[in-house]
């Protein structure tokens, strides 16, 4: 169900009332924090991810009509919480997207085996062109596909692939040896990304990048590739029409992949093996050819963006980024065709809103301003935040951090806070305060080999050097109730990626929700009235 929009000032001036009427246990000089840190509400949580959610979104595709609600109620929402515009007198800041979708009447073939669209493969073109081939294209197998110096490790050394075709293999080589001293161990690098994958290939002037799917080193199963990979597929519209990438971005089935590596007389264990054990390439003596006719379409999509201006340095802005955007509908489905995306990112825009109600309610703004950059096309590769970390409205040296809320903790009450890509930022100093102040600790992300510090929109601040800090309730449940309820909710929830059951579900435990939204309100807080501005650490990649 769709909240009335009427109802919103109504619902802002309520809580409003309430902020106030908790004021009075409070000293003039300390502020009203504590009571808008409490009146951050499991209801109101609830109920914006319950409308953003709702079939009526659906599925919150960008371009679409979907889209256009979406926006609306954002806007809406910002506005009458008494925000600003964020991008002149414009709340919207328009991303151009190139839409192209290839047809699915494809067949790849490798050496004697024909390859069926998202059975045993997926393929499209970033190029900006109707038809690309590959044409009996020469198969070499480059390992990790991975050339970083930092690491002394090039997969591409000595080797001409021009016109050819790479196989790689996902992440990098620490996942599988997390001792060995390879890379950062168990934590995937940015070599591990399959964007990094084709940029590298398209960099060595590959003509096709095919990676190999593996479950446990990619971290989601072949549905999720089969499904994110085909039907239509948005980039920014690009200069060159992206004649400098490889004409055909493909993955392949473990199964497929093990078939061909035994056709060119290779068992692709033992291959893994050797490219685990340092740089690795080999030509596989088949070939590859594969027709994709696409059709292209230049499109407009839109991130919102919103401002509270600061009471003594407007200009210094603390950036809060959720994406808006999901998956859309695929009507070709039997029953349910809408892909929700409750959680991701239905969670984190509801955050939003509610965070911007509660620096509204302040009595006094903080000294910094904090805006609201909630982006669109985030699931196609963060291309809302990309584009604008390329086109900044607010100054980027005047960017003094960025916070990202992306699939919200719906799995209850946490102990721990976990930080994806710990150890990066002085943010997490911040953050330390915050969660302290709830009783909570701060650890590493569970599985650092999903590499999510690569998979949401804070790497595309961290990219141009903005400290960005991704962080979320742990796996430590705060009790036996909610250790079993997060054990049901937890199939649930991780079952449903990408699928069209990401649902929103009334029996959800929003305290999760609830506990990060205060930490995130907390952390921004703090930042906006400090004269600090938090460095990367030493370590980190983004340093230079
Ligand atoms: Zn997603």
């Amino acid at each position: 169900m769709q909240l009335p929009r009427t109802l919103l000032p109504l619902l802002a001036s309520a809580a409003l009332l309430t902020a106030c009427g908790q004021t009075a246990n409070y000293t003039a000089d300390t502020d009203n924090f504590d009571s808008v840190y409490q009146n951050i509400s499991q209801e109101d949580l609830k109920l914006h991810t319950k409308v953003l959610a709702s079939d009526e979104f659906e599925g919150r595709s960008p371009t679409t009509a979907g889209e256009t609600k979406t926006l609306e109620y954002l806007v809406s929402n910002f506005k009458a919480l008494g925000y600003e515009p964020g991008n002149g007198n414009s709340f919207l800041q328009a991303v151009e997207l190139m839409e192209i979708t290839a047809d699915p009447d494809m067949v790849m073939t490798i050496g004697e085996n024909t390859l069926n669209y998202k059975e045993d493969m997926v393929a499209s073109s970033k190029r900006e062109t109707t038809q690309v081939n590959l044409s009996d294209s020469e198969l070499v197998f480059v390992g990790y596909g991975v050339n970083a110096p930092e690491y002394n490790w090039n997969d591409y050394e000595g080797l001409d692939v021009k016109g050819k075709t790479v196989v790689i293999l996902v992440n990098d080589p620490g996942f599988e040896n997390p001792d060995s001293g390879k890379f950062q161990g168990k934590t995937m690098t940015y070599y591990g990304r399959w964007s990094y994958k084709y940029e590298e290939a398209s960099r060595q002037g590959a003509e096709g990048a095919i990676i190999v799917h593996e479950t446990a080193p990619a971290s989601y199963g072949w549905s999720v590739v089969a499904n994110s990979w085909s039907g239509a597929q948005y980039s920014l519209v690009s200069k060159n029409g992206n004649a400098d990438r490889v004409a055909v971005e493909g993955w392949i089935t473990l199964d497929m992949a093990q078939k061909v590596f035994s056709d060119a007389g290779k068992d692709f264990a033992q291959e893994k093996a050797n490219a685990l054990k340092g740089p690795y390439n080999t030509a596989l003596g088949l070939n590859a050819s594969v027709t994709i006719n696409s059709t292209l379409k230049k499109s407009v999509s839109n991130n919102v963006i919103a401002t509270l201006p600061g009471s003594e340095r407007a200009d210094e802005h603390i950036i809060y980024t959720a994406h808006w955007d999901h998956l859309g509908t695929d009507m070709s489905k039997e029953g349910d065709h809408v892909y929700n995306g409750a959680h991701d990112n239905a969670t984190g825009t509801a955050a939003s809103i509610v965070m911007a109600k509660a620096f509204a309610e302040l009595d006094q703004r903080p000294a910094r301003s904090i805006t609201f950059l909630v982006v669109t096309a985030e699931e196609q590769g963060l291309l809302g935040s990309l584009y604008y970390a390329e086109h900044p409205i607010i100054p980027l040296d005047k960017t003094v951090a960025n916070l990202n809320m992306d699939a919200m903790n719906v799995l209850g009450k946490t102990k721990d806070v976990a930080v994806v890509g710990m150890g990066k930022s002085e943010l997490e100093t911040y953050l330390g305060t915050a969660v302290q102040k709830q009783g909570r600790f701060l650890t590493q992300e569970p599985r650092p080999e999903a590499g999510y510090y690569y998979r949401s929109d804070h790497f595309s601040f961290a990219k141009v050097g903005v400290p960005a800090l991704y962080a979320k309730g742990g796996s430590e449940p705060i009790d036996e109730e909610t250790a079993n309820y997060r054990k049901r909710a937890n199939v649930i929830v991780t079952g449903c990626y990408h699928q069209v059951c990401d649902q929103f579900r009334e029996n959800w435990d929003f305290g999760g929700v609830q506990e990060d939204t205060q930490m995130f309100f907390d952390v921004g807080y703090q930042i906006a009235n400090s004269n600090n501005w938090p460095k990367w650490n030493s370590t980190s990649e983004f340093q230079r």
